[in-house]
């Protein structure tokens, strides 16, 4: 928690003296938490970031006559996003609608506004925090528009703007001036910090969503329907990864162009290899329930396949998928915060990496606080040029095998127990019956 009102408390130091800046005020022109800061020995004025989200890791300063961001951390992409969105600064008025749920005391402000999905999602995620643990506190959300449906019950308030994502990283003075004057009545103001990747332990997704995610003790009987999804995106394909490479999309693109023959077209392959995974699934499971979920173009899916694509999401589409996610045993995906929800809801998850996005592994899957040897077999990551059968063999596995691993290694099936015996038998031949007339995969 940080102390907004009357001061923040902060420590940045001048980066031309060293001198530790006063602070003079705080200011929330959008996604940017900040402290307006003065150099006692140069007297130069600076914005500097408040510990809040990406923040709290790495904080920058701005300068206030210069533009010039300071950035000992390195971290290049959270720079820019300060010096371009002071650069092109803007005062226009956004939509800002209040909703006041009790009167504000004891106000706390959760910060959620940022210009990817995934940080939105993830900062609000922190709410179920203060509503539990910290209730002598009012809690205000500010939030994009888009989130507004997922602000969970029992909040003070809910300040929803209007700022669609592509410009959530936007300097907008008249936000600032919105937001200061909503808390100019209070001596005292907190704000969230807003972790980035908040524990498991410390959010319950439906509270949230309002959508129960898949009840991994029904896995058995939902057998009977064999249940998977695959998140489908358009702007980071399941391609061929050796067609990334500059040249190679210089090439394809000259080929579409003089409508060369064996022309590569990445969209495309998605397609083929979704349809290629969900048929090799459906000769071991007949019954086989697949859909393909997320934003893009529908309609070049066989008839067999669910396709609940669309172009054009709202709250409503968004919470259908929730429900589609959380009725399916697996869910699969390519790396990104595409996966954060239909990971929160699933039975489990299956994610192809690719090569460049190991080091932001697991920052997009919202796992369930569970025992460590049920996590490492419920989320699986994978490489993207995993190939296509070796995918289905070890989807078609992990449909039939999850109740094999929770009746050996569950925590409650190792128990040092006497009646454990007894209950664990019955368990097998449950799972047994449910498990026997499926098909093998050839590998
Ligand atoms: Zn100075």
């Amino acid at each position: 928690m940080i102390k907004l009102k009357p001061l923040p408390e902060l420590s940045h130091h001048c980066p031309f003296d060293d001198a530790r800046l006063e602070v003079l005020h705080w200011y929330i022109p959008g996604m940017r938490n900040l402290a307006e800061l003065q150099c006692p020995k140069c007297g130069r004025e600076f914005y500097g970031d408040l510990l809040a989200g990406q923040a709290l890791f790495t904080p920058m300063l701005l300068e206030k006559q210069t533009g010039n961001v300071h950035d000992p951390y390195n971290v290049k992409w959270f720079a820019d996003w300060l010096r371009n969105s002071y650069k092109n600064r803007s005062a226009a008025p956004l939509e800002f609608v209040t909703e006041d749920f009790r009167p504000l005391q004891n106000p706390l402000l959760l910060n959620c506004l940022d210009s990817l999905y995934g940080h939105c999602l993830l900062k609000l995620l922190n709410a179920q925090y203060y509503l539990e643990k910290r209730p002598e506190l009012d809690l205000v959300m500010l939030v994009p528009k888009c989130m507004r449906w997922m602000v969970p019950d029992g909040v003070a308030a809910i300040w929803t703007i209007d700022l669609p994502l592509s410009r959530g990283s936007e300097w907008n003075d008249f936000l600032a001036a919105e937001i200061s004057a909503r808390l100019k009545q209070f001596d005292k103001v907190w704000l969230s910090v807003a972790y980035s990747h908040p524990h498991p332990k410390d959010y319950d997704i439906e509270r949230f969503t309002r959508v129960q995610p898949f009840p991994i003790d029904k896995w058995y009987e939902r057998l009977e329907t064999p249940t998977v999804t695959f998140i489908w995106r358009e702007d980071r394909l399941w391609d061929d990864e050796r067609n990334h490479g500059r040249l190679k999309q210089w090439v394809n693109k000259l080929k579409a162009q003089i409508g060369a023959r064996g022309l590569y077209l990445p969209r495309r392959e998605q397609t083929r290899r979704v349809v290629l995974l969900a048929a090799h699934l459906r000769k071991a499971f007949p019954k086989l329930n697949f859909a393909v979920v997320g934003l893009g173009k529908p309609g070049d899916m066989p008839d067999w396949i669910e396709d609940l694509r669309t172009t054009a999401l709202d709250a409503t589409e968004e919470k259908a998928w929730c429900n589609r996610y959380a009725r399916s045993h697996i869910v699969i995906g390519i790396h990104g915060s595409n996966m954060l929800l239909p990971s929160a809801h699933a039975g489990a998850t299956v994610e192809l990496m690719p090569s460049k996005c190991w080091g932001n592994m697991i920052q997009d899957l919202l796992m369930s606080n569970l025992d460590c040897r049920a996590t490492l077999f419920r989320y699986r990551i994978v490489p993207a040029t995993t190939p296509v059968i070796e995918l289905a063999v070890m989807i078609h596995s992990l449909i039939k095998d999850l109740g094999a691993v929770d009746i050996t290694m569950a925590p409650e099936s190792v128990a040092h127990n006497d009646s454990n015996d007894v209950r664990l038998l019955e368990k097998r031949l449950q799972y047994l019956s449910k498990t026997a007339p499926y098909n093998d995969l050839p590998c």
